[in-house]
């Protein structure tokens, strides 16, 4: 900084003629048409452009110590990214279509898995990938099923039996292997009825290809040790109404689970329409919590906390992890639940409580979503891999990497954090319970009007500060960081009197 302002002082004396030179054609030529004493006017701009400088110094220095600025990487996770591959991408998604149809409703009985054909196949096929990912890790994974009998209603038309399947990538460090970060996609399909329990249903895009995030996510993050807990989720059961996540995701609540956040993938395959962005992924969030008490809707509501739910904070968490691994595929955030007349598995952990987003492709073809396999007027309709883009999954796939693994390697968010509003000032004073592991932390804040996090100010290993800002102007949040450089999601204070 010393530099750029010797080089502005320079400039300025070379403009003004402070020694008596006119070195600034145009300038003289304005000098000439006022007959005024030149030295003297040119010692007034000068004193005027010091201060100029001054005030500009002062900001530019102020900007450089408190944008937010890019998270270091961790040289770990980049060397994990490099293993997410298209051509695995391709023989899950490949593999899962070739069981003709997933639909929840269909065949699951042994002789059906025997041969491969049903939903049963997918789920046996997508358990022993789980358990050779874990063979290579040294049993480094729990495989799990979870599964229940679903009661009739108004797609299921008989007692029906939907297992959840999952893989437990369990953390490291005991204070933090109770922290829990989770991907998702579903791996039951159905095409123009869903009630069509053997014809074609090839669902490649949807939702072979989440699933296939969550699988190469765990072949991937299975080499490595992380201190929270991954968890590689596939469900079923989504088409018939999100029952497997349903299940799973009050099950996790019943057991008191710390899930700080679930990924949905749910139609990450990119299609190869012309009118595609493949550049782009969506991430949808709710703003209001689905979740939130009446008491919690009023404060909400009071203080302009609509754009902070915690689903949002890991959306925003998902945009910064992208830009610091400077993913080829970039975020989109959707400040919304979901597209309109739709919804899928985030919703269920939601409903429970819990933060969590959707990745969806930028632009969906309806004629490849729930349709039959047919031609029509020309139109080829139909879920089948070849207008999936393996690659751009590939790329959504990294994504979700980066943030499962930047979160599980992060210290726990800091917890009770806390706005004080006693007294009527500009200060701003925050609060906050330091979390395992002594870790520093960092203030963050934005416009009341701005999508993503603008300010940072590290204020180490403390738990309380004030900053002159007025908290009326702003959001904040406050993030925990480790001595790599792991930031936690952050976390939106909670007013206190
Ligand atoms: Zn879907």
């Amino acid at each position: 900084m010393a530099s750029v302002l010797r080089r502005m002082l320079l400039l300025i004396f070379s403009f003004s003629g402070a020694r008596g030179q006119v070195a600034w054609q145009p300038e003289r030529a304005w000098l000439q048409a006022y007959p005024v004493d030149i030295m003297f006017r040119n010692r007034i701009l000068s004193i005027f452009a010091l201060l100029a400088a001054c005030v500009l110094y002062r900001t530019v220095a102020q900007a450089a110590d408190q944008r937010v600025e890019l998270c270091p990487a961790d040289p770990q996770i980049t060397a994990a990214l490099m293993q997410v591959s298209a051509q695995r991408i391709q023989a899950d998604i490949e593999k899962l279509v070739s069981v003709q149809t997933r639909l929840t409703l269909s065949a699951q009985d042994p002789d059906s898995i025997k041969a491969g054909h049903g939903i049963g196949a997918a789920r046996e096929w997508i358990k022993e990938e789980f358990e050779r990912y874990s063979r290579d890790c040294g049993g480094c994974l729990e495989v799990k099923t979870d599964s229940f009998t679903e009661a009739p209603a108004a797609r299921i038309p008989k007692p029906t039996v939907i297992t959840n399947v999952y893989a437990v990538l369990k953390g490291t460090d005991p204070e933090s292997a109770h922290r829990i970060v989770l991907v998702t996609g579903h791996y039951d399909s159905r095409n123009s009825d869903t009630f069509d329990v053997s014809g074609i249903a090839p669902g490649a895009n949807d939702d072979a290809s989440g699933t296939s995030v969550s699988l190469e996510c765990a072949r991937v993050l299975s080499k490595l040790k992380f201190p929270a807990t991954i968890i590689f989720l596939t469900v079923a059961g989504e088409e018939q109404g999100l029952n497997g996540s349903a299940h799973f995701a009050k099950f996790a609540k019943e057991q008191g689970w710390n899930i700080e956040a679930a990924l949905n993938n749910d139609i990450v395959g990119g299609n190869r329409d012309p009118q595609k962005d493949s550049g782009v992924v969506r991430i949808f969030s709710e703003g209001v919590p689905i979740a939130a008490t009446d008491a919690e809707v009023r404060m909400i509501r009071n203080l302009g906390g609509e754009n902070d739910s915690p689903s949002r904070q890991v959306a925003r968490y998902v945009a910064e992890v992208s830009r610091t691994y400077q993913t080829a595929v970039k975020p989109l955030l959707e400040y919304r639940l979901d597209r309109y007349l739709r919804g899928g598995d985030h919703i269920s952990f939601n409903e429970q409580g819990y933060a969590a987003v959707r990745f969806t492709e930028y632009r969906e073809d309806y004629h490849r979503q729930h349709q039959n396999v047919r031609t029509e007027n020309g139109i080829e309709y139909g879920d089948v891999p070849k207008w999936v883009n393996f690659e751009y999954v590939r790329n959504v796939a990294r994504i979700n990497a980066a943030t499962l693994a930047s979160v599980a390697s992060a210290p726990a968010p800091p917890t009770k954090v806390r706005l004080q509003t006693k007294e009527l000032e500009n200060n701003s004073t925050i609060t906050w319970e330091a979390s395992p592991g002594n870790p520093s932390y960092e203030v963050l804040w934005r416009a009341t009007t701005s999508p993503e996090w603008e300010n940072v100010q590290p204020v180490g290993a403390i738990t309380r500060t004030t900053l002159p800002i007025s908290k009326d102007n702003v959001i904040f949040g406050v993030r925990a960081v480790d001595s790599q450089g792991h930031r936690s999601l952050a976390v939106v204070p909670q007013p206190e009197r």
